[in-house]
């Protein structure tokens, strides 16, 4: 009787004489060299999948890696932005809506900077960018009001 056996190179199905038991076969389809399996009464394959290797415990490879943490670049340069936009706010808020623009920028940039390492920078650009915010409605507000006075005259 041959023994069947699937090639784990490449899924085939592969058949070979009863004397290749336990010797090495190269799969013809794609050269995967393996071990033919002894004869088995048709096995369950779940019943194959679930027998425990005793080399896992010991396995280092086996144990889910921590990954190390990323270096703060990318946060630390986001506060430094946020307090970079601060300033232009504080400078541009009488330009209502490019101050607008710069103040809500650099507002969501140092929320975001604040888990970084550059939390300090991120909460000085917080403050500069909410007062160029304010800065920038007042501005707008004061347009608004002096444009609907010029159209009452
Ligand atoms: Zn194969």
């Amino acid at each position: 009787m041959p023994i069947e056996f699937r090639c784990g190179g490449c899924g085939k199905l592969l058949r070979t004489a009863d004397d290749s038991a336990g010797k090495q076969a190269k799969c013809p389809d794609c050269g995967t060299v393996q071990m033919v399996p002894l004869p088995q009464p048709a096995p369950p394959p779940f019943e194959m999948a679930s027998v425990p290797s005793p080399s896992t415990g010991d396995n280092p490879f086996a144990t889910p890696q921590t990954l190390p943490p990323m270096p703060p670049q990318t946060g630390s340069g986001l506060a430094t932005a946020s307090l970079v936009l601060g300033c232009c706010s504080l400078l541009g808020w009488c330009c209502p809506i490019i101050g607008l623009a710069i103040s809500i920028t650099g507002l969501v940039m140092g929320i975001s900077g604040l888990k970084t390492s550059g939390r300090s920078m991120a909460i000085a650009g917080i403050v500069l960018n909410s007062v160029g915010l304010v800065l920038s409605l007042v501005n707008a507000a004061m347009g608004a009001v002096l444009a609907v006075m010029n159209q009452a005259h």
